[in-house]
């Protein structure tokens, strides 16, 4: 069958999935989780690593979708990823898509916590892992633990350290600013980023954590964010980011590059080529869409793939121009960031 472009409404074309593998995490960020209480998919709506692989495929081999991430929750907690990044890595994007990776192998990409990397990093890039996104907020150990409710910041600073010797396409850190907790870092976050040769990007704060602390006072805006790293370290725009949702910035002096992904200050929704499946089956057309499309139950009740795929289709076709946070009728939605998968 001919690979068939999936556009949505606006005319974006859908080449970027997002899978959650798990709603679980062994962290408990206060922009993401409450301390205690969250209730855990039981395992039977998780989807299994062959309905993964199913739906993969479909996206890959019939749409053209040629990038793969794959989050949670955190997905290193998940048992046997390697298997599952080994089936993905495996789907070859069609010839005849229109595709700039039309023929090739997909981009399969994760975003961890770190956490437990510096004893599964090996074995990720040896099934097929090709890039990785590490979160870090902080450097210092006490604010590291007042954000994440864990107090495992030198296991992080070893699991990125793993992530870089272990020969990844590329390593980034992620590091999330909420104003008055650790806007304070920027400066010493970017410059560890230089310091490892890795690029940090800075993530405007959004309204997706569990306990709804989110406040539009408490996001550091990317203006904000490039001036004073530009004041220590002086900085120019890279150009185009396409659909990719960061912009960037490259230091002066040669040393590497540093993005923020302005979510809410500068919503990024005219490019937005991203669709999303949570752990359990459920397709999302955007990270703040307040409606799902239950692909699990078409799996599990026999579908055939021309069914699942006019399911993802009509879906496709209800994609929002763009999310509608500080406007009067932004609705939150019903999860949050780790059960949706960030
Ligand atoms: N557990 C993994 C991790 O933390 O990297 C993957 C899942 S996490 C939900 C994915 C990304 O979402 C992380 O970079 C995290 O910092 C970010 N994130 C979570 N809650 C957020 C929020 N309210 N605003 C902005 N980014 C958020
Ligand atoms: Fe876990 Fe990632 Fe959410 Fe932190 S941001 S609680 S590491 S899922």
């Amino acid at each position: 069958m001919a690979a068939q472009d999936l556009v949505d409404p606006f005319g974006r074309t859908i080449r970027d999935l997002r899978i959650s593998v798990t709603d679980r995490c062994n962290f408990r960020c206060t922009y993401c989780m409450p301390a205690e209480g969250m209730v855990w998919l039981p395992k039977s709506e998780v989807l299994t690593f062959e309905e993964i692989e199913r739906l993969a495929r479909l996206f890959v081999e019939r749409y053209g979708v040629d990038g793969i991430r794959l989050t949670g929750g955190e997905p290193t907690v998940r048992a046997h990823l390697p298997v599952l990044i080994a089936k993905l890595a495996a789907l070859k994007v069609p010839v005849d898509s229109a595709s700039p990776l039309a023929g090739e192998s997909i981009d399969l990409a994760l975003t961890t916590n770190a956490s437990t990397l510096a004893n599964c990093a090996d074995e990720l890039r040896r099934a097929g892992l090709r890039r990785i996104n590490i979160s870090l907020d902080s450097l210092d150990r006490a604010k590291f633990e007042q954000m994440t409710r864990r107090d495992e910041l030198d296991r992080v600073l070893v699991g990125i350290q793993a992530a870089i010797d272990t020969g990844f396409e590329s390593v980034k850190i992620n590091a999330v600013i909420e104003r008055g907790v650790n806007d304070d870092e920027i400066l010493d976050l970017a410059d560890f980023g230089r310091r490892l040769g890795i690029e940090v990007r800075f993530i405007e704060f959004m309204p997706l954590d569990a306990e709804g602390h989110w406040d539009n006072e408490k996001v550091v805006s990317q203006d904000e964010i490039v001036s004073r790293i530009g004041e220590a370290f002086p900085l120019e725009s890279v150009p185009a980011r396409g659909a990719a949702p960061a912009d960037r910035w490259r230091y002066l002096d040669g040393k590497g590059t540093v993005g923020v992904i302005p979510s809410v200050t500068k919503p990024f929704c005219a490019d937005c080529d991203r669709v999303r499946l949570t752990a359990d089956g459920q397709f999302r057309t955007c990270l703040f869409a307040t409606t799902e499309f239950d692909l699990r139950a078409l799996l599990r009740n026999g579908a055939d793939d021309d069914t699942v795929a006019a399911e993802i289709e009509r879906a496709v076709g209800t994609k929002w121009a763009g999310h509608q946070i500080n406007q009067v009728n932004f609705v939150r939605p019903g999860r949050s960031m780790s059960q949706i998968g960030g």
